[in-house]
C-alpha cells in the first residue's frame, strides 16, 4: 500500500470511528475542522442545525482560486442513519484486500464517510501537488439522512456564486448520477367512533376504514418511473376497544411529475371511498335511520423534487471528463433516492459520483479503498481548468 492510500485509509477509519447520526455531527464536524485546519483551512459553520434540532451545522470550506477559472461546488454529508448502541468495528476482509466492512452488528457509516475522506485527501494531495483551479466551494453537510435538511438550509447565495457541483453520495466511481425522482409523503388519519368492543351500535371501526382504503391503494412498482410504499400502520389500544382514530403514512416516488399526482390522486381517492363505505346504521326512536361514516384526512408533503440533467449538460459533461481522465469509464444513471443534490439542482447544476461505498444502510455495508481512491483522482481531475471537457464522441 503506497503513502496516499494507507493515509486515505486512516482518515476513512478515523471517521467512521466518530459516531455523527443525523442531528448529532458535532463530533465528527470537530473533528473535521481540526484536519482542515492542519491544512490550512478554516470551515465556516452556518446555522443549518437550528432549523432541525440538530447540533451542529452545515461545514463550508473556501479554497482560493490559483487560475481565472469558474467556482465550483464539491459537496459530501457528514451525517449517518441511526448506528444504535454498539461501537462501529470495521473489520478487512484480508490483509491485502480493499474491502472494508462493520463486524455485521453496525452500519459501516461508509455513506457518506467514503465522500468526506475522499474530499479531505483531495485537499491534503492539492497541498502537495498544486492544480490550477478557480474558486472551489466544499461543503460537509449535516442532517442529509433526515430529508436533506442540512442541504436545505444552505446559503443559496453560496450555491449561486458556483457554476456546477459535485457531490460524493454514491458507490461506483464510475458512475455519474443525473437523475433523482421526487419523493411525496402522505399522512394518512381516519376518524371513526370509538367505544367499547362488545358494544358496536353507533360506532364506527377507524381502523376497517382505514383497512378498506389501505386495500384499493396501488403499492411497489406503479409504473415505469414511479414507485408507492406504506411504511407505517397504527390503530388500536386494545382488543376490546373500537379505536377511533387509525393512521398510515405512505410514500410515492417519481421522475415524472404528472403521474406522481396522478397516483397521489388515485391513493386519495381510494382512501376517501374506504372511509366514505365504512358505514353503521342507527335506527333511531322514531323508527327513522342515521348512518355514521369514517372520514378521512390526509396530508401530503413533498420531501425533495426529483432533478434531470441532460446527457449533454456541461456538468455531466465535466463528471464523465474527469472520471475519463482518470483513466475510468464514465457511466450516466439514474437514482431511485433522493440526494442532497435534489435540493441544490434547484439552484445550480448539480451530479453525483461515487467513492467506494456499496450496502448504504445496512448491517452488509461495506467500503472499497481502491474505489475511494478513484472518487480522489475523479476530484483532481473535476477542479482542475485544464481539464479537456468534450462530449465525449470527441467534439
Ligand atoms: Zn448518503
Amino acid at each position: 500500500m503506497n503513502d496516499t492510500s494507507a493515509r486515505l485509509r486512516q482518515t476513512f477509519l478515523d471517521l467512521i470511528t466518530i459516531p455523527s447520526p443525523s442531528r448529532n455531527e458535532r463530533a465528527v464536524a470537530d473533528f473535521l475542522c481540526s484536519r482542515l485546519s492542519q491544512l490550512g483551512y478554516t470551515a465556516h459553520e452556518d446555522e443549518a442545525g437550528s432549523t432541525f434540532g440538530g447540533n451542529c451545522g452545515n461545514l463550508i470550506v473556501t479554497v482560493d482560486a490559483t487560475v481565472d477559472a469558474p467556482s465550483l461546488f464539491i459537496a459530501a454529508h457528514i451525517d449517518t442513519v441511526e448506528i444504535g448502541d454498539k461501537p462501529i468495528t470495521p473489520v478487512q476482509d484480508a490483509e491485502d484486500s480493499d474491502i472494508l466492512r462493520s463486524d455485521g452488528s453496525t452500519i459501516l457509516a461508509a455513506d457518506d464517510k467514503a465522500g468526506v475522506a475522499a474530499i479531505l485527501e483531495f485537499l491534503q494531495q492539492l497541498n502537495e501537488a498544486p492544480i490550477p483551479h478557480g474558486k472551489l466551494i466544499i461543503v460537509f453537510s449535516v442532517g442529509e439522512e433526515i430529508e436533506l435538511q442540512g442541504a436545505r438550509a444552505l446559503s443559496k447565495g453560496l450555491l449561486q456564486g458556483c457554476e456546477m457541483g459535485l457531490v460524493f453520495d454514491h458507490g461506483n466511481p464510475d458512475e455519474v448520477v443525473i437523475g433523482a425522482p421526487t419523493k411525496l409523503a402522505l399522512d394518512i388519519t381516519i376518524h371513526g367512533i370509538g367505544g367499547h368492543g362488545a358494544f358496536p351500535a353507533k360506532r364506527v371501526n377507524a381502523a376497517k376504514a382505514l383497512a378498506k382504503g389501505l386495500a384499493n391503494v396501488n403499492l411497489g412498482q406503479l409504473d415505469s418511473c414511479s414507485t408507492a410504499n406504506l411504511g407505517l400502520m397504527k390503530a388500536g389500544t386494545a382488543i376490546n376497544v373500537i379505536p377511533d382514530i387509525a393512521t398510515a403514512e405512505i410514500e410515492i416516488r417519481s421522475h415524472c411529475p404528472k403521474r406522481l399526482n396522478q397516483h397521489l390522486n388515485e391513493t386519495l381517492e381510494a382512501i376517501r371511498e374506504g372511509a366514505e363505505q365504512t358505514q353503521t346504521v342507527c335506527i333511531n326512536d322514531d323508527g327513522s335511520e342515521t348512518i355514521l361514516k369514517a372520514s378521512a384526512e390526509t396530508h401530503a408533503t413533498t420531501c425533495y423534487e426529483a432533478f434531470r440533467c441532460q446527457e449533454d449538460d456541461p456538468v455531466v459533461l465535466r463528471a464523465c471528463a474527469a472520471i475519463r481522465a482518470r483513466g475510468g469509464e464514465p457511466k450516466t444513471v439514474i437514482a431511485q433516492g433522493g440526494f442532497d443534490a435534489s435540493i441544490w439542482n434547484q439552484t445550480i447544476p448539480v451530479v453525483v459520483t461515487g467513492s467506494g461505498m456499496h450496502g448504504a444502510h445496512s448491517l452488509n455495508e461495506y467500503a472499497d479503498m481502491r474505489e475511494m481512491m478513484q472518487g480522489v483522482e475523479t476530484l483532481k481531475q473535476w477542479v482542475n481548468a485544464n481539464l479537456p471537457v468534450t462530449c465525449g464522441l470527441g467534439c
